[in-house]
């Protein structure tokens, strides 16, 4: 009982703790990844759905734009009808976007969602398990490969099914998935171009979606290069774990990030 108190305490001073309800519509996406910025009209994931349930209410959240929510919806209606198991999905952004709690650079703008890779059948959780849940790691623990007990098919399929999802940006994975999908996938290789390899994202694919048309101020990444990026910029991420590169010293210290000008009024607008 007192478990569950801590948990619903925790779940409501998180929920206390970021602006609590979206800015009103339409959809106005300010800012980027790389810039920092925020999303006015952003629409909520239900908590649970065909195919997927969310998880950690007390220190992620769910908001994104509107197109985003639909494709996070359609890819557990893909899964389902593809016979996978449900997934976990954490994080999408704040109500009205902005930093979010644990220093994410990413997932300002609603156009961001991570997704778990675990593939393995779940129950339906309990208040108290989705918050203490944590999700498996399809990596091996020296990162050199994925772990052949919880890669199967069905997590390079939930992977394929993303990629193909309307809008896609990039797919962020652990340098060890992405490996593993370039010796893996035969036939169209063409998604494997939009799968990087990326620090951590042992448990759970980031998806980035691009700027929706005719939001002028929304700024798009540069796209991923040509390739399927099965190459020896691939080879690098391994040589790190070997000898990892000197950080560079930056010259100047570097300047907190401000967001957008226009994020003020997003922001703190009713
Ligand atoms: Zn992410």
């Amino acid at each position: 009982m007192q478990r569950i108190l801590l948990v619903l305490t925790i779940v409501l001073l998180g929920a206390a703790g970021s602006a609590p309800t979206p800015a009103p519509g339409p959809l106005r996406i300010v800012g980027g990844d790389a810039t920092g910025g925020c999303i006015a009209g952003a629409e909520r994931l239900p908590s649970s759905g065909e195919g997927f349930q969310t998880i950690h209410l007390n220190h992620s959240s769910f908001w994104g734009a509107p197109p985003v929510i639909e494709r996070v919806k359609l890819l557990g209606a893909q899964a389902h009808k593809a016979g996978l198991a449900d997934f976990y999905v954490e994080d999408i952004s704040n109500p009205r976007g902005g930093p979010m709690p644990g220093g994410h650079a990413a997932h300002q703008v609603g156009l961001d969602a991570d997704i778990g890779l675990d593939p393995r059948p779940k129950a339906a959780l309990s208040a108290m398990e989705r918050e203490t849940i944590e999700v498996a790691s399809v990596v091996r623990g020296d990162q050199r490969g994925v772990d052949p007990a919880r890669w199967t098919p069905a997590a390079m399929a939930l992977l394929r099914l993303a990629a193909g999802l309307p809008e896609v940006d990039r797919i962020l994975v652990n340098p060890a998935i992405k490996k593993q999908l370039c010796q893996e996938v035969t036939g169209d290789r063409s998604w494997l171009r939009l799968i990087r390899p990326w620090y951590g994202h042992r448990a759970h694919m980031h998806i980035s979606f691009k700027c929706p048309a005719g939001q002028s101020e929304c700024v798009p990444m540069l796209p991923p290069p040509p390739g399927d990026g099965c190459d020896a910029t691939l080879q690098w991420w391994f040589d790190q774990l070997d000898h990892p590169a000197k950080p560079e010293t930056p010259a100047h210290p570097p300047k907190p990030r401000v967001l957008p000008a226009a994020c003020k009024a997003i922001m703190a607008g009713g």
